[in-house]
């Protein structure tokens, strides 16, 4: 129901360069693989081949934790902190000098809007390395003892829903600790971790500190059991994170693992409804859904059920599902076949469990990857689409009479990861917070991320936090 049409409005690609191929960047040059193979990253939204890339082999990944190990031990570690910071600093504001380029990028490999990738992921990418940027010579003031060092060499495996930012989560902390890292981006989104190669160049990073290594799950398990990776950080699905604790337990190995999520987002009887109406729109269609913290699970009090749903359906009609590059999409496309796959799988599980299913009128595009914004109401604990993480733009609608009954059932899943909290009282908020087993818990807010705050999960969302001055012992020995 538009009240009237967009023109469209493109953000344009021609500030953005993609080579036809792309090596390896270790030691500081891109390099060809020596035992590794070519592979294709597409975009999403179109289906169209964007670059060949290269999966690092066993040999390629030992190259590079061999220089990754080189560099930390003359060059990084020995480095007096407030020069590391200068290198910090430097990426920063590269990043944000490059910003309109890498966020083009980010919605071309990705598929996410540039609304998003714009005013969310390079902000936040550009602000995680100021913030660590400070902390590089004021380790001593981190209550982490007086003399923290640094671990060494850390091998780094992220996901494909925000490349960038958490390539930035991943590198600042460890490189402002003076760690040297190896990094493997996701394999359907390598593109802008490759064009951050390239700002390491342009800042005049020593050659080593950062090095990526592209490819699938077979190069991740090459760098993560690598005998010269001293710490390891994983974000990525609880399977693939429990593996990876199964390979290093007994080992010397440090690791931290940021996994998946079914968090509740609990609205109360006394909740400002346009802003919690937002918060839910915010909560699960932000990102197609693709956020581990993903407010997947509504929890509405029973005697504002209905209104909730309506004015909720009523927005989700106003949602601009399309083009990721026009600047006014709200929804872009699922980043791969096999992820649309699961989405639908789990929807029609839904749908099979007795839930009522309903998707907002909308047409999709013919070519790549859609789904469209949707929502299950008469969703029991028991139905799959209420315990397993749909990692899409899908939300299952609860109810609850009492705030015992929200916890408890907010509560009911093997995650940890986040949640939010809607309602006017301020005690009620923090009566609610204290007993949510849940990482971040959002109050009249959702899906609000900043470097100063720590992030991370309970139960099989994962260990270790991530953020602020908790994230950096994550990167020292102490
Ligand atoms: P995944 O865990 O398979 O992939 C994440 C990263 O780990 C990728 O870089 C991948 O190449 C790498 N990887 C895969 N197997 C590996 C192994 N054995 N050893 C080391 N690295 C390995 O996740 P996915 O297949 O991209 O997505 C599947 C599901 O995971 C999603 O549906 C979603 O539920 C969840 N997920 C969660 C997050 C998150 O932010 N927590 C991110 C992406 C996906
Ligand atoms: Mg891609």
């Amino acid at each position: 129901m538009a009240v009237f049409e967009y023109a469209p409005a493109p953000e344009s690609r021609a500030i953005v360069a993609i080579a036809s191929h792309y090596g390896l960047f270790i030691g500081g040059e891109f390099v060809e693989a020596e035992d590794g193979h070519p592979f294709k990253t597409v975009n999403p939204a179109t289906e169209e081949v964007l670059a060949e890339v290269t999966a690092a082999g066993p040999r390629d990944v030992d190259r590079a934790v061999r220089a990754a190990r080189a560099a930390q031990e003359k060059v990084w570690g020995p480095m007096p902190a407030q020069d590391r910071a200068k290198y910090l600093y430097r990426i920063a504001r590269i990043v944000q000098e490059r910003s309109r380029e890498l966020a083009v990028l980010e919605s071309l490999d990705n598929g996410k809007p540039i609304r998003e990738s714009r005013d969310v992921d390079l902000p936040l990418a550009a602000a995680w390395f100021f913030h660590y940027a400070g902390w590089a010579d004021k380790l001593p003031y981190a209550g982490l003892g007086p003399d923290p060092r640094p671990l060494g060499v850390a091998g780094q495996v992220i996901p494909w829903n925000f490349p960038l930012l958490m390539l930035a989560w991943k590198i600042a902390p460890a490189l402002a600790c003076g760690n040297t890292v190896v990094l493997k981006p996701a394999e359907t989104t390598p593109l802008t971790a490759l064009a951050f190669a390239d700002i390491c160049r342009q800042a005049g990073l020593p050659a080593g500190v950062v090095n990526i290594v592209t490819g699938a799950g077979e190069t991740g398990a090459a760098l993560v059991s690598h005998d010269g990776v001293d710490k390891v950080a994983f974000t990525g699905s609880t399977e693939v994170g429990r593996q990876i604790a199964q390979t290093l337990a007994g080992t010397r190995k440090r690791l931290t693992l940021e996994l998946g999520g079914k968090a509740a987002n609990i609205v109360f009887d006394d909740a400002p409804l346009d802003q919690a109406v937002e918060g839910i729109v915010n909560g699960i269609f932000f990102n197609q859904g693709h956020v581990c913290c993903a407010g997947s699970r509504l929890l509405v009090q029973e005697s504002i059920h209905d209104e909730v749903l309506d004015r909720l359906k009523q927005r989700m009609t106003t949602l601009r599902v399309g083009d990721p590059l026009d600047k006014n999409t709200d929804i872009g496309a699922i980043n791969s076949p096999a992820q649309l796959a699961k989405i639908a799988e789990l929807s029609e599980a839904g749908q099979a469990e007795g839930a009522e299913r309903w998707s907002a009128p909308c047409e999709l595009p013919q070519q790549g990857y859609w789904f469209p914004p949707t929502l299950f109401t008469g969703v029991t604990q028991a139905h799959r689409i209420a315990r397993e993480e749909i990692f899409g733009p899908v939300l299952s609608v609860l109810t609850f009479r009492t705030p015992a009954e929200a916890v408890d059932k907010a509560n009911n899943t093997p995650y940890g990861l986040s949640a939010g909290v809607w309602t006017e009282k301020g005690s009620r908020i923090l009566w609610t917070a204290e007993r949510l087993r849940a990482g971040v818990v959002w109050a009249n807010t959702f899906n609000k991320f900043d470097p100063a705050s720590p992030f991370g999960g309970y139960k099989e969302s994962g260990y270790g936090r991530e953020g602020g001055r908790q994230g950096l012992e994550a990167y020292l020995a102490h």
